[in-house]
Order: structure tokens, then sequence, then C-alpha cells
């Protein structure tokens, strides 16, 4: 006999919240989460271990929209919130997070400023957010040095793009002079962003890591080393928010 009251009953639990299931006509997952539970559109044809697969591999985000919905529900707005980021590591040294009369989230002054309705999303709009800032200011960084490089060797970048990357600081494609950086120089310290610009321009004259390459490089920015070095001790992807 089937049990009508099944559908209404958990499908599992993400801590104290059940999880409710519908199998419809749909194409893809649809969750839809409350203060106190979460309801899920499934298509049909899922079966329950790869839903519960799912539900597994979202569970860290489901768990944080929870915590926003109750914080939502509980409408104290001047309560501290313990997911929220506080900090980040900008260019060497850690800033403090502002939830302030901002627009749009922005750099100023040793703070990153962000507006206070952010406060209350969950902890990835945030990170999306915060994202965004970094990578504008991580271009415009690369943009100074590269105009400074470039005056200063002749050798031309034609294009760049700023992308997480797990193992590589930088790199060119020599036939078309472009080239890539990665997302977490913005948490290195300046000199050290400067330095992967300047090897990877380099590396426009002379193509391999050899004694030519480096005499060239140091002859460029002499106290190249020492910028380098913090960031071969540093392993990415790094995490940059705390
Ligand atoms: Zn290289």
């Amino acid at each position: 006999m089937v049990d009508k009251k099944k559908n209404h009953l958990a499908f599992t639990y993400i801590g104290d919240c059940p999880v409710y299931i519908s199998r419809k006509n749909v194409k893809k997952y649809n969750f839809r989460i409350y203060s106190n539970c979460v309801k899920i559109s499934v298509p049909k044809n899922k079966t329950d271990q790869e839903i519960l697969e799912v539900i597994d591999v979202t569970r860290t985000r489901l768990i944080s929209k929870i915590l926003m919905q109750q914080r939502k529900v509980k409408n104290n707005k001047d309560d501290e919130i313990p997911n929220v980021i506080t900090s980040i590591l900008y260019l060497g040294k850690k800033r403090p997070v502002v939830f302030t009369d901002v627009e749009e989230p922005e750099y100023k002054d040793g703070e990153f400023l962000l507006p206070k309705d952010l406060r209350y999303e969950d902890y990835y709009t945030v990170e999306e957010q915060i994202d965004n800032l970094l990578r504008k200011l991580l271009r415009n960084i690369i943009k100074v040095e590269l105009d400074k490089w470039e005056e200063k060797t002749g050798l031309k970048c034609k294009s760049f793009s700023v992308r997480k990357m797990r193992t590589l600081w930088g790199s060119v494609t020599l036939s078309k002079a472009t080239m890539r950086f990665n997302f977490y120089l913005i948490a290195m310290p300046y000199d050290s962003i400067s330095s992967v610009v300047i090897h990877e321009l380099t590396h426009l004259k002379i193509k391999d890591h050899g004694k030519d390459y480096y005499k060239l490089l140091h002859s460029y920015m002499p106290d190249y080393d020492e910028a380098d070095k913090i960031l071969k001790e540093t392993s990415v992807p790094l995490q940059y928010i705390f």
C-alpha cells in the first residue's frame, strides 16, 4: 500500500531542518529555502541516491541560506552575524570589512566598504561581490604595472585576463603576446604583483627560464628575487577571505 503521507515526510535533514522532496516534471533542481525547512523540486527520473548526492555537495550553501532565513525571521539586524566576512587579505595585509552607506562595494583608505544590505545576504553573495571588486582592483594594478614596464622595456602585452588559477601566478601566450594573471595575486604584496608582470613581459624576449632570461629580468627589476620569494612560498588558491 502506498503511503499517501510519504511526500510530507522529511527526505533527509540538514542540521535540524527537514528537507522535503517533491518529484515533478522539471528539468532542474529547484531549491526553496526557509528558516525551518528546505523544499526541493526534483526531476522525476532522479533516484534517491542522486538526490542525496546533490544535497551533499550543496550542503554548506544550504546551511548558509537557512541561517540567512533565520536571521531574517528574527529581524534583529543589530545581532552579530557569525558567518559574515570581517576582513580581506589585500596587497599583503588584512583589511577590515565595513558595512556602510555605499551603493557598491569599494576599497577606500585601507578598508573595504560594502553596502549595508549585503550584511544580511548569504556568504556566497557577499563573496561574489567582493570577487568582482578585487578583480577590478587587480586589473587596474596590472594596467599600471604593464604601462610602467612596457615603457621601460619596449616590450608590449596585447591583452590580458584575470583568472582563478590553481598553480600559476601568471602565464603568457608568446604567439599572441597575451597574458593571464591569477586572481589571487590581489592578496599578495604590490611588488610581488609587479614582479609577475615583468616576469611575463620578459618572456616576450626570452622564452625559457635560462641564465640570459634571469640576467635580463634582473636588469629590469634588481629586487625581483625578493618580490618573487613570497609568491614561491605561497600556494594558490589562497584563502583570501577570513
Ligand atoms: Zn616564466
